[in-house]
Parts: structure tokens; C-alpha cells; sequence
């Protein structure tokens, strides 16, 4: 089976812990095994988030004045750059040595129209007072969104259109070969009037951007692994409950939190609606029972209606 496995950004960094190489390391080593797993049955596709990496590079960015700092598509790309080459160390160091893992910078075709452009809502990078947030507004026409007591530079997060490497990635995984890409949703970039390429100033959401992956690659299962156990009806209340399995139609009538499940649960959706194969949403740690069916939280047209578990 052909299977692509998004990684959530706290797979990568655990939320709270701080932001050293060799923490990253250490929870990449952790998911290597995981996956290494899942690369011995089928054929595997790895896809990741960079929320916490691409905000420590802006940090260490900033701090540096000399020059102007860098546009968020380089620092995207230099964060995928250092994640992709983790991984590859610790799956590559775990798994046959014959097996081929390779790393694919990966840009994705955004839309200059896209609503989101008029409307950022994507807190990147460090936490300013209202006094500087205000200056750099004036100064960078940065958008700056309240964030608790502090403030953060928003940008857009517009819809991934086309994923440009896309033959290149099918020409690798048709061949056998392990492919880490479409990371921290892909670099955004946009077409202009000569038919370039440039960069934008954007961040696309990693789920959405992995579930266009997995359709394009006619992935079999399109699995989102992050810290909790599945999808849960009424979160973080005395009364909630976890989904075992869902249709897409009924799932998707549900409300879900805007920066978080919500994104998953439209990704895994459209990737159900428009190949008719599964998706599942769980834990890092139950990879292999989310596989199998026995955990996580199962998207699929078989599903009438929603399935609960205790
Ligand atoms: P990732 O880096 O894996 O994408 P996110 O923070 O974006 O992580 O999404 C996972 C988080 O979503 C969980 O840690 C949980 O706190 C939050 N969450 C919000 N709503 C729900 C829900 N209905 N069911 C489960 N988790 C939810
Ligand atoms: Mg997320």
C-alpha cells in the first residue's frame, strides 16, 4: 500500500520543550522507529509541519540586524532543508542499508487571488509589545494579530493549488524510494505575468498541503499523526468523546478548532472525497494500531455516519 504520513510539528519539537537541535533529534529519532515500521510493509511518503522551526529561524533571524531579515519562503525552505536531513539520518540510520531516502524541497502553487491574501491569520515567528508591533506595522507593513498579552507578525495562509515537484517525487516513490517532501506545507510560490516563479510571503497549512500530496501520489491511506489520540466531539470538555471512524460528510458537519483539527479534518475529507481511499488522524506512538484500524480516529466512505468510542 502507498501510504503518506504528515507528521505534526510537536512530533518534531513536544510543545514547551525548548527549541535545541538535540531535541529534535531526539523526538525524530522516536517517529524513525515509527516509520521504519510502516517503510518494511509499503511503500512510504513522510510530509511534516515547521510551525516551531520555522519560528525559531525568524527568532534567530531577528537577531541579527545587519541585514534585512530574510523572506519567510528562504526560511521556510531552510527549515525543511534541516528537518528533511534529520529524518533521512535517523530512518536512513534504522533502515536496510540498501533502502534509498532522499529529501525533496517541495513548492506549491498558490493562488495571488486567494481570499486568504486580504485576510492573514498565520502567527509566525517571535512575540513583540503592542509599541513595537505598531512600529513594525508602519515601518514593514507587517499585519500584527494580538497573541495573549503580546503580539505576532500574521500572514497569509492561502490554499495549496499545485505541487510543483510533483513528477519528480512520483518518479522516486515509483522506484522504491522513501520520500521526505512537501514539508512545512510546502514553500509557497506563485506564478507571474512572464510564467516565473517567485516566492510568497505565506505560510500553507501542512495538512492540506499533505493531503494534495497523497492525492497526487494516489496514495492508498493518508495518515496525520500529531499528540492526541484521534478526533474528539466536544474537546477538551468534561464530556468528550473520541471518534473511532467518521464518513466524510458527517465528520465535516461538525465544528472544529480553526488552527489545529480543523485543517486535518478538511484535508483528511477532500482526500476521502476525491480518491475514495482512507484517512486517519491519531498519535505518533500508535502508527502502526492506526494502520491496522485499531486506533486513531478512521475517515472513510465505508463509515456510516459517526462511530464513537468509550
Ligand atoms: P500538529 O502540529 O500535529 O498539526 P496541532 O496543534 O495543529 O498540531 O493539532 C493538534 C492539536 O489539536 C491537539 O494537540 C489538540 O490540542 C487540538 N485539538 C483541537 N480540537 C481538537 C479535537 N476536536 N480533537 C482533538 N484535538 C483537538
Ligand atoms: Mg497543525
Amino acid at each position: 500500500m502507498r501510504v503518506v504520513v504528515a507528521l505534526g510539528g510537536n512530533a518534531l519539537l513536544q510543545r514547551g520543550q525548548d527549541l535545541s537541535a538535540e531535541n529534535q533529534r531526539d523526538n525524530i529519532r522516536v517517529a524513525a522507529q515509527q516509520l521504519a515500521e510502516i517503510h518494511a510493509h509499503h511503500e512510504l511518503v513522510i510530509a511534516h509541519g515547521n510551525g516551531p522551526q520555522v519560528g525559531l529561524a525568524a527568532l534567530m533571524d531577528a537577531a541579527y540586524t545587519e541585514v534585512e531579515p530574510y523572506p519567510l519562503d528562504v526560511l521556510g525552505a531552510k527549515t525543511i532543508g534541516m528537518i528533511g536531513y534529520i529524518i533521512e539520518q535517523e530512518l536512513g540510520n534504522i533502515i536496510p542499508f540498501e533502502d534509498h531516502i532522499v529529501t525533496v524541497l517541495t513548492q506549491i502553487v498558490v493562488d495571488p487571488a486567494d481570499p486568504a491574501f486580504s485576510k492573514p491569520t498565520k502567527p509566525v515567528g517571535p512575540v513583540y509589545s503592542k509599541a513595537e508591533a505598531a512600529r513594525l506595522q508602519k515601518e514593514k507593513g507587517w499585519s500584527m494579530a494580538a497573541d495573549g498579552e503580546y503580539f505576532r507578525k500574521v500572514v497569509p495562509s492561502p490554499l495549496p493549488r499545485r505541487i510543483i515537484e510533483i513528477d519528480t517525487i512520483k518518479m522516486l516513490v515509483d522506484n522504491g524510494v522513501v520520500v521526505i517532501c512537501a514539508g512545512g506545507g510546502g514553500i509557497p510560490v506563485a506564478y507571474d505575468e512572464d510564467r516565473k516563479l517567485f516566492g510568497v510571503e505565506a505560510v500553507i497549512d501542512k495538512d492540506l498541503a499533505s493531503g494534495l500530496l497523497a492525492r497526487d501520489l494516489g496514495a492508498e491511506m493518508f495518515v496525520m499523526l500529531t499528540d492526541v489520540p484521534g478526533v474528539f466531539m466536544d474537546y477538551g470538555t468534561p464530556v468528550q468523546r473520541v471518534i473511532r471512524a467518521a464518513h466524510p460528510d458527517a465528520i465535516e458537519a461538525l465544528d472544529f478548532a480553526a488552527g489545529s483539527m480543523g485543517p486535518k479534518v478538511l484535508g483528511a475529507c477532500r482526500f476521502v472525497r476525491e480518491t475514495g481511499n482512507m484517512s486517519a488522524i491519531g498519535r505518533l506512538s500508535d502508527l502502526k494500531e492506526i494502520m491496522a484500524g485499531r486506533a486513531g480516529t478512521l475517515i472513510s466512505n465505508d463509515i456510516d455516519g459517526i462511530v464513537y468510542g468509550e
